[in-house]
């Protein structure tokens, strides 16, 4: 299959300091990849560099086949990439429906609609009036992913999917993965969870100090390499 995301030898800095080195990473239509790595890893930094939020060698990133070069967030989101960012960043005053609503103005075709976010999160649709601000971190997390997906992307960049919440609240943001890959769409998952990352994804890839340490399956990455490969330990 084509690849929809291609990322060649991507550095990253934020001044003199060198956040990622020489990063490899591709992405096909439909697939799930997650970004493992410990605090400070670099996977924040790989997300924002996708964006264009900090910026890189015009032709570390190909969309489509196409240099990514200096496009502009809001570019990128027309062109099928939405990121749910770290820490929801939702309007807070704002109902569910109309954070969500924001999400679609892009008006690209595709599956979602406020009636598919709210068959993938039924609770959205009870608490439709409610103010971000009036929901749990979980609720936050399903507006987030929500608004993103309201885009109809072909890229789903997800920052910490289960950061800050109880495990039965992740547990009910993984069961939604699979809907929305069934509909075609690539998912590229920034986790801190491996358990939860090697669950959904078709690969992992592992970042330590910026660098990629270990990339696979699931089932073919064995728990000791997969532990060196997060926190630096000798295998
Ligand atoms: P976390 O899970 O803690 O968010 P991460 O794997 O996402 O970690 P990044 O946030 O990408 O890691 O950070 C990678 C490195 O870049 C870290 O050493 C971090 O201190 C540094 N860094 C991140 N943002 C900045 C910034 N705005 N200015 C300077 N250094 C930064």
């Amino acid at each position: 299959m084509a690849e929809l995301l291609e990322i060649c030898a991507l550095d990253a800095h934020y001044g003199d300091f060198q956040a990622l080195f020489g990063v490899d990473l591709t992405l096909v239509g439909g697939e799930t990849v997650a970004v493992i790595g410990a605090n400070g890893a670099g996977k924040s930094t790989l997300m924002k560099s996708i964006m264009g939020l900090v910026k890189n060698r015009a032709d570390a990133i190909r969309l489509r086949g196409a240099p990514v070069g200096d496009r502009p967030a809001y570019r990128l989101a027309v062109d099928g990439v939405s990121l749910v960012p770290e820490g929801r960043r939702l309007f807070r005053s704002l109902s569910v429906a109309e954070n969500l609503v924001i999400g679609g103005r892009l008006k690209r075709p595709g599956h979602w609609s406020l009636a598919t976010v709210y068959g993938l999160f039924p609770v959205l649709k009870e608490r439709c009036h409610a103010p971000a601000e009036a929901l749990s971190g979980g609720q936050r997390q399903m507006v987030a992913i929500g608004r993103a997906l309201m885009a109809n992307p072909d890229i789903l960049m997800i920052d910490e999917a289960s950061l800050g919440l109880a495990p039965t609240v992740v547990k009910d943001i993984y069961r939604a993965f699979p809907a929305i890959r069934a509909e075609g769409t690539a998912i590229l998952l920034v986790e801190q969870d491996i358990a939860q990352a090697m669950g959904v994804a078709d690969r992992v890839v592992c970042l330590q100090e910026g660098r990629v340490a270990l990339e696979g399956a699931p089932g073919e990455l064995g728990r000791e390499a997969i532990t060196a490969a997060y926190f630096g330990a000798a295998p």
